[in-house]
């Protein structure tokens, strides 16, 4: 059985699979084959970013695959030393070089890295290259309620916010400001990268009754709320069940027993956007 992935759409009326694969901490030697499998599995969102050095692995998959280019879904980052409109233009060449594509559909701002100064000139770039084609939507990463008005400022409301988010850290703030101006969410470590043992709370429970696993429960969760995901596993079976998610329904209750698990702040299990440069 082959599963329908939900898509949704966007501020600027482009669509998005609401799942994907995210390849953060993929072997760039092995991250053609990986990459390879997920496609095969059925996944066509790819999240990548040029810190990540696997752009070139992402890139000779999807050349290998023969996948028609409008039905994939590609995301690259600018990293956080390159800032102003030069070095923006420099570095999206040079994500698309190694990936082999004319554009991405959608770049994003890796870290707000304050350290660095303003993001403004960076921001007003993106929305060139996005006229030019070089990319079909921009948005930003790690940009929480703190950061979001920096950019929001310029009048460039950005589609999509990447931002770290998990049953215990679930970003109300930084999401309803958000939905104020309807950014759509994408959680990153969306199974709290595996740093938190999510099958010994009430998820393991939920999953048990519904005789699925405790990571499907917390994608379908995820996907009930309107974010996008794109969990990242090496292992080609788990590539398959994380997919699977889509046909997980929760009930209301389900819900409200994981939207209880929040622990605010203390549940970040990676940087503060504040300290991260
Ligand atoms: P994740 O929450 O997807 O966790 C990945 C880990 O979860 C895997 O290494 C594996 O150990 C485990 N896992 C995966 N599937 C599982 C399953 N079915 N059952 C049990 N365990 C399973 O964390 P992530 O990879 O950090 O986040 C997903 C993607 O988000 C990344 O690959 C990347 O594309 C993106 N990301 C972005 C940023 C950012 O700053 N913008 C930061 C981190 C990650």
């Amino acid at each position: 059985m082959t599963t329908t992935i939900p898509t949704l759409q966007l501020n600027d009326g482009r669509t998005i699979p609401q799942l994907g694969f995210g390849v953060f901490k993929v072997d760039p030697a092995e991250t053609e084959r990986i990459v390879t499998e997920a496609l095969e599995a059925g996944y066509r969102h790819i999240d990548t970013a040029a810190i990540y050095r696997n752009e070139e692995g992402v890139g000779r998959a999807i050349a290998a695959s023969g996948i028609p280019r409008d039905e994939l879904f590609i995301t690259t980052k600018l990293w956080n030393d390159r800032r102003g409109a030069a070095e923006t233009r420099a570095a999206m060449g040079e994500s698309l070089e190694k990936l082999g594509l004319d554009h991405v559909d959608l770049y994003l701002i890796h870290w707000p890295a304050p350290a660095n100064g303003s993001v403004v000139e960076t921001w007003e770039t993106f929305a060139e290259l996005r006229s030019e084609g070089l990319t079909t939507s921009i948005g930003v990463s790690n940009f929480d309620e703190r950061f979001l008005p920096e950019v929001l400022g310029t009048g460039i409301v950005p589609a999509i916010d990447q931002i770290e988010l998990h049953p215990q850290f679930q970003q109300r703030a930084a999401t309803a400001l958000a939905a104020e101006h309807d950014i759509k969410i994408e959680a990153w470590g969306p199974l709290g990268q595996g740093k938190v043992d999510y099958s010994a709370t009430v998820i393991g429970e939920i999953a048990e009754r519904l005789g699925v696993s405790w990571a499907q429960v917390t994608l379908a969760w995820h996907l009930a709320a309107g974010r996008i995901v794109f969990p990242k596993s090496n292992r080609r079976e788990r590539m398959v069940e994380n997919l699977a998610a889509a046909e997980v329904t929760l009930s209301a209750d389900d819900i409200a027993a994981i939207d209880a698990l929040d622990q605010g702040a203390a549940g970040r299990v990676s940087a503060d956007p504040a300290d991260a440069n």
